[in-house]
């Protein structure tokens, strides 16, 4: 579906990058990546990073990597990498090259700690992680040193081998940066460089059993693949001393060397980190550990269940590409956290639906109308979209049967109902006019079935000498196809289910997140083979064929959004 892009409103990180181009700085490169942990599946705080990254070194004729940052292979797997890939190219963006991951650098890992230990700013610990927690102080209290901060480089170095060896089991040696343990930031305060884990890697295999540290990895992987700026949230500004210190104390030359820049003359300029703030939406979780927990818990079908924030979830629902990366543009960029209305995103989506979406007609609870003056069944030919004439025109077969909603039929009038009464008129969609003739009641008192007579006269045309106010749409009985429908709610009862004083927020669900209706019927145009992905069913909202619970017997829509807000 098409984009309806606005110029790109400027940012702190746009304006940044303007002035880096300015001065020649990375001698006018921009090099971004995109660095996910493939310990879950992507949701829309990321659709956010992935925009800005992306986008941003579109705009300026540079390039961005993606790059799994997989240096905690406990909670990573293969599955992981697959969607977030799958996920990334749906939302319209291609990577620079070839998948990049963390894993990959392992061996350079390891030769640049042991320069760092050769310039005696690492050292091998032997606290438990207890202890070193212990030794570390607290925001107000330095940190001790470690017994064995001064160890000599050569016991360093051996020990430091000998982990890798596998000499030891987990936790009882660590690597550590030498820098200072009474630092007022406390990830200055010795931080650890390497664990010992034993554990199988999804990329690595077996051939490692110690791992590097996320703040070891990333400025280095950074480095590595010659990244100009390395836009990361705004948790890591405290870590940023950090990401420089590693660099700024490893051999430049030294990274050439293993660098994309090796084989080019280009002048090497270090990376640049810098932190925006993290998208929050109301109404929902973003953030991998709530979301893992809801899968896990079995709160939610998987993690594409239609009422997550993850990008599998909302393309499941609907939710098309444009719709996400408009939205990421309107939300910005900004070093405050703020929470986003998620009526922003819901707008988002419906200006993109509302525009690129065929219209059809759907029944969901279907009440049978006998016209019982119809001489002989025939097709109608209806415009897809009321203000695009491109889109095209589709069949529609109406039949002596046909179905309308019960909502849109009382016996007796009521002021204001503007739609089918006994005895009164209602047009249907694109067809004639009908008067309800008779009302047949099954033994309990329950209407099955209205006897109405058409107005013959009435195709395109408003009926002689009175006015005929409601329309309402309509289904052949015998050649609309029956479907089931998935409405949905929001997810959580309360705007921001993950405030701090929330407890467990998992009680805080919405029972009526999710109403199933059997029995729909669809026009045949909505359900052929080569159908648009997505649907204005009339008067109901936004609809798409659900891809995972749809078979031959049963296809299953899922409403995407309703026509206009509810709440
Ligand atoms: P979560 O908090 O959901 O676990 P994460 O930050 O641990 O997310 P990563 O896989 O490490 O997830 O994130 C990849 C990139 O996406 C990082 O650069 C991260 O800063 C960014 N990112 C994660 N969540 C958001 C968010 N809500 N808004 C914007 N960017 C985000
Ligand atoms: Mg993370």
């Amino acid at each position: 579906m098409s984009d309806s892009h606005e110029t790109p409103s400027s940012n702190f990180i746009r304006q940044m990058i303007a002035e880096d181009l300015a001065s020649n700085r990375h001698a006018g490169r921009v090099q971004t990546r995109f660095p996910p942990e493939p310990n879950g599946y992507l949701h829309i705080g990321h659709a956010k990073s992935i925009c800005l990254n992306f986008g941003i070194a579109a705009e300026n004729g540079g390039q961005c990597n993606l790059r799994f940052d997989d240096t905690n292979p406990a909670k990573e797997s293969q599955e992981f990498v697959d969607a977030i890939k799958d996920n990334i190219q749906w939302l319209g963006f291609n990577w620079s090259g070839e998948v990049r991951y963390s894993s990959s650098y392992f061996d350079s890992l390891y030769d640049f700690a042991v320069q760092l230990i050769g310039k005696g700013l690492a050292y091998v610990c032997d606290l438990s992680a207890d202890e070193a927690r212990e030794y570390r102080g607290t925001l107000t209290d330095p940190g001790r040193n470690s017994p064995n901060r001064d160890r000599s480089i050569e016991e360093n170095l051996e020990l430091f081998s000998r982990m890798r060896a596998g000499d030891f089991p987990d936790g009882e040696k660590s690597l550590r940066a030498k820098i200072d343990m009474a630092s007022p930031n406390i990830n200055m305060r010795d931080p650890v460089l390497y664990r010992i884990r034993h554990i199988h890697h999804h990329q690595t295999g077996d051939a490692w059993c110690i791992y590097p540290t996320y703040d070891y990895t990333h400025c280095i992987s950074d480095a590595i693949e010659c990244i100009t700026h390395s836009l990361c949230t705004l948790e890591f500004e405290d870590h940023r001393p950090l990401y420089d210190w590693i660099l700024n104390n490893l051999d430049i030359d030294s990274i050439k060397r293993v660098s994309d820049m090796a084989e080019t003359e280009l002048p090497y300029v270090l990376p640049k980190q810098t932190e925006f703030a993290k998208l929050k939406l109301n109404y929902t979780v973003v953030g991998k550990r709530k979301l893992k927990q809801l899968v896990d818990e079995g709160l939610v079908s998987g993690w594409d269940d239609p009422r997550l924030s993850t990008l599998a979830g909302m393309r499941r629902r609907g939710y098309t590409a444009a719709a996400l990366r408009n939205f990421c543009e309107s939300v910005g960029v900004a070093r405050s956290e703020s929470q986003v209305d998620l009526g922003m995103l819901e707008h988002a989506l419906r200006e993109d639906l509302d525009a690129n979406a065929p219209r059809a007609m759907c029944v969901l609870r279907p009440l049978k109308v006998t016209l019982t003056n119809l001489p002989e069944a025939m097709e109608l030919s209806l415009q897809n979209h009321p203000k695009k004439e491109e889109m095209g025109r589709r069949a529609v077969p109406l039949t002596q049967e046909i179905v309308i909603d019960r909502d849109d039929f009382r016996e007796e009038a009521e002021p204001g109902f503007k739609r089918l009464v006994s005895g009164g008129e209602v047009r249907l969609r694109g067809a004639y006019v009908i008067r309800c003739d008779e009302v047949l009641h099954d033994e309990s008192g329950e209407v099955v079935e209205l006897r109405c007579s058409a107005d013959l006269e009435t195709l395109g045309k408003n009926p002689e000498g009175r006015k005929v106010k409601g329309v309402i749409h309509w289904v052949s009985a015998t050649d609309g196809v029956q479907i089931e429908v998935r409405l949905y709610d929001r997810l959580f009862t309360v705007e921001n289910p993950e405030a701090k004083d929330v407890e467990d927020f998992t009680s805080l669900l919405n029972p009526e997140s999710l109403q199933v209706i059997r029995g729909c019927m669809v026009e045949p145009a909505a359900v052929q083979v080569d159908s648009a992905p997505s649907f204005q069913f009339e008067r109901e909202g936004y609809f798409t064929r659900d891809t995972v619970d749809s078979d031959e017997r049963t296809l299953v829509f899922n409403q995407t959004i309703g026509l206009r807000a509810s709440h």
